[in-house]
């Protein structure tokens, strides 16, 4: 806001100096360094936090693709078992074809 009237304020301690010197010399003080440590601190804890909190959103929706796709391939099973039901004795009677002509061929060679 007021920058012009105030060009030695420090926004980060939220402390105002008269003096340019007075300045300076907070800029150089511990407190001040301890301040903007503190800050990156919290900054890169905060973007931490962010990732990790990305990284579980992430793997949730993974999770819940995989389970609707599931879910999808189990109901097209039962879909196509209802769609199409294979009477037992079909499967019995290929089966049955299929070992004479096995035995044909066998007997033949
Ligand atoms: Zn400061």
């Amino acid at each position: 806001m007021a920058g012009i009237l105030r060009p030695f304020y420090c926004e980060l301690c939220a402390k105002q100096y008269k003096m340019a010197s007075e300045f300076e010399a907070h800029l150089g003080s511990y407190d001040h360094h301890h301040k903007k440590r503190l800050r990156e601190l919290r900054e890169a804890e905060s973007s931490r936090a962010k990732e990790e909190r990305q990284r579980r959103e992430q793997k949730r929706e993974e999770r819940e693709m995989a389970k609707a796709q599931e879910m999808a391939a189990q109901a097209a099973v039962v879909a196509a078992a209802v769609a199409a039901p294979t009477p037992r004795s079909e499967v019995i009677m290929e089966n049955q074809a299929r070992c004479r002509m096995l035995m044909i061929r066998h007997h033949n060679s």
